[in-house]
């Protein structure tokens, strides 16, 4: 068999797990104010049904949030009361049908957590601010210490009334047990801090007090940081030292992962190799006797094997990639972990979604760039089509290929008409900046599914009027993308200037000093791919920020490698004329030269390539226009009209 030591069952105390993959907690964002719903267990369900041993609810708050809106609340379930328990027992009662085991991670966010989402000033073991949240939180006086230890134990207790398996503390990522456990932002000198005694006592006193509440033999474990990566935080040596602080506890498993807020890297963007944090795992592994859980960007069951089969770990976690393929651990027993439908860490419809709410306060909720059905795992079931039509698509990137996809699930003969080569399109130029070689592998399976459902594929083939016709289609779907803009300024058109898709894909040589004008996601990404190439770059904005269609992890992880490579960013500047060697700008009221470039590489947006649509839709009944053929948007929703509409048709 493959996959023999994933796959093989495993003990934590009493408890059996049927194989060795958790499901990492991962904030959704489908909660009603915290309490569970039916968007929630269906998206539970089908990872249980997708086979993993056992599923770990993200981060629920143990204490109530002063405001009552707190977006936290609805990011994360919660589990401060009596009354949620009914409504996590039915999610539980969902789990087991599967075989599946549950626990919940029970979290106290502390100062990681903005002013304005959480109500009042946050607390914290130490009054040291969040580089990302801002405020200084009120450090906390022993009595309360003690009421939130019992926060916890209770929280406990309502978990084991709603029948989970397990809980476990959350000591990583930054929140209060980890503002405890780390040298960085406990500078307590009283009992709970000073040293790894101290540090650990915080929540060595939860595990025993939760014990003490639930019985012995109610499985409690600890996520902890490996590293804080921090100037200053927990080094992997404190992390074994808390590790055997927290066995001695009474602590029954372990979970090791790494970073708080502010550090860097953050959770594991696509610029981190696979498996980044099982080293950390690994050597907590060697001080303790307890089974110690892996994570971090474990992405195929390869991997996985191998890190259990090197005895790096007990258990492996894997959070996004569940997201992107619920039934990961289901096809790896079946022999087809070549279908797998891969992450590509991109964190557009997970991470960064939960920032905003978080962060933000956003009302939103995760979804997953390469599995639109995240988060409607009902709504969006595959249902054949009533009648079977013949529909043609016009465009063979994301939006194009899901809907082609889609469509041909539902039973519907399928053409699909590409101009290019090749099947990707706005995949295939996103595919080639530094570290976003991820995105080839999302074309890759969205190719093997549209073959697989017998799409007939036309390359070289422009999709026009009479084309189109031809076919005698009963539905066009048209995919057919955008182009970079060119803006109307002076010196446009001279040689010295190209858009941004000419120079990813090799055709305008840049030289020397290059400018690039727009700071968004794209003209950034131009500058890091000329700035690997060893050119000398400037970025122009003429808004009063960079990135702004970028979420905060990626921008987080993007400005360090642009900074490395000596790019300079200049905002706030509108590019007014194209000279020979440079531009004019103007910044402010004030009239510029910035000269010394020998190129200048444009990167300003889009506009749809929509003149079929409009030549089409006179002449047949049913024409849709999706993606970036309608407008210009990121990826995420490209691929999400691709899928509604391809269930519409
Ligand atoms: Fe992975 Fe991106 Fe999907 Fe998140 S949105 S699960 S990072 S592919």
């Amino acid at each position: 068999m493959m996959f023999k030591k994933l796959l093989s069952p495993i003990q934590i105390r009493s408890l059996e797990l049927k194989n060795r993959v958790v499901m990492a907690p991962l904030g959704t964002g489908f909660y009603d104010h915290g309490a569970v719903t039916e968007r929630e267990k269906y998206f539970h369900r089908s990872r249980a049904k997708g086979g993993v041993g056992l599923i770990i609810t993200s981060a629920a708050s143990v204490s109530r949030p002063p405001n009552p809106e707190a977006s936290i609340a609805v990011c994360h379930g919660v589990i401060h009361d009596d009354k949620f328990i009914p409504g996590w027992k039915e999610l539980v009662e969902e789990i087991h049908h599967f075989d599946a085991k549950i626990g919940m991670q029970l979290n106290h966010f502390g100062r990681q957590i903005p002013f304005k989402v959480w109500g009042e000033q946050p607390v914290s073991s130490s009054a040291i601010a969040c580089p990302v949240c801002r405020a200084t939180p009120r450090e906390l006086v022993l009595k309360e210490i003690e009421e939130i230890i019992t926060l916890f134990a209770e929280a406990a207790r309502r978990c084991k009334e709603a029948g989970m398996d397990l809980v476990e503390i959350h000591g990583a990522h930054g929140y209060l047990g980890t503002q405890f456990l780390s040298p960085y932002m406990n500078h307590r000198a009283d009992e709970y801090g000073g040293n790894a005694e101290g540090r650990t006592r915080f929540v060595r006193e939860i595990i025993q007090r939760t014990k003490k509440m639930c019985g012995q033999d109610f499985i409690v474990g600890v996520r902890i940081n490996g590293q804080d990566n921090i100037k200053g935080g927990a080094t992997i040596e404190d992390a074994k030292e808390a590790a055997r602080w927290l066995e001695q506890a009474g602590a029954d498993f372990l979970h090791v992962s790494a970073t708080v807020y502010g550090g860097y890297p953050p959770i594991s963007p696509m610029e981190e190799p696979p498996g980044c944090y099982v080293h950390l795992a690994e050597a907590v592994k060697c001080e303790v006797g307890i089974p110690v859980i892996a994570v971090g960007r474990i992405d195929t069951p390869q991997l996985a094997e191998q890190i259990l089969e090197e005895n790096k770990a007990d258990l492996v976690a894997i959070g996004r990639p569940l997201l992107a393929d619920p039934e990961w651990v289901n096809k790896a027993a079946a022999g087809r972990a070549d279908t797998i439908r891969k992450c590509i860490y991109c964190n557009q419809g997970c991470l960064d979604r939960v920032n905003d709410i978080n962060l933000e306060g956003k009302k939103t909720s995760i979804t997953c760039l390469v599995n639109p059905e995240v988060g409607k795992e009902e709504a969006f079931k595959i249902r054949p089509a009533p009648k079977r039509k013949r529909v043609v698509v016009v465009g063979g990137g994301p939006a194009g290929l899901e809907v082609a996809r889609v469509a041909a699930a539902r039973g519907h003969e399928v053409i699909l008409f590409e101009k290019e080569k090749e099947l990707g399109g706005q995949f295939l130029l996103a595919s080639i900046p530094p570290s976003k070689g991820h995105y080839r592998e999302a074309i890759d399976h969205l190719v093997r599914e549209v073959v697989s459902f017998g799409v007939e594929i036309r390359l070289n083939c422009e999709g026009v009027v009479h084309s189109v016709a031809e076919v005698d289609p009963d539905t066009v779907l048209i995919a057919t993308g955008a182009m970079p803009l060119v803006p109307k300024i002076p010196g446009v058109e001279n040689k010295n200037v190209a858009t941004y898709d000419k120079v990813f894909l090799g055709r305008f040589e840049a030289e020397g000093r290059v400018l690039v004008v727009g700071g968004g996601l794209i003209g950034l990404e131009a500058a890091d791919f000329l700035s690997s190439q060893g050119k000398e770059v400037q970025v122009v904005e003429m808004e009063d920020r960079f990135a702004r269609d970028m979420g905060k992890v990626a921008w987080f992880a993007l400005r360090r490698r642009l900074s490395a490579g000596g790019v300079k960013l200049l905002k706030s500047c509108k590019v007014t004329r194209i000279l020979d060697r440079g531009v004019e700008v103007l910044e402010g009221n004030q009239k510029k030269t910035l000269d010394g470039f020998h190129n200048v590489v444009l990167a300003v947006g889009m506009q749809p390539r929509d003149a079929l649509y409009k030549q089409l839709k006179e002449r047949i009944d049913e024409v849709y226009v999706i993606g970036d053929a309608l407008k210009p948007r990121n990826a995420l929703e490209a691929i999400y009209e691709g899928a509604e509409v391809g269930r519409k048709v």
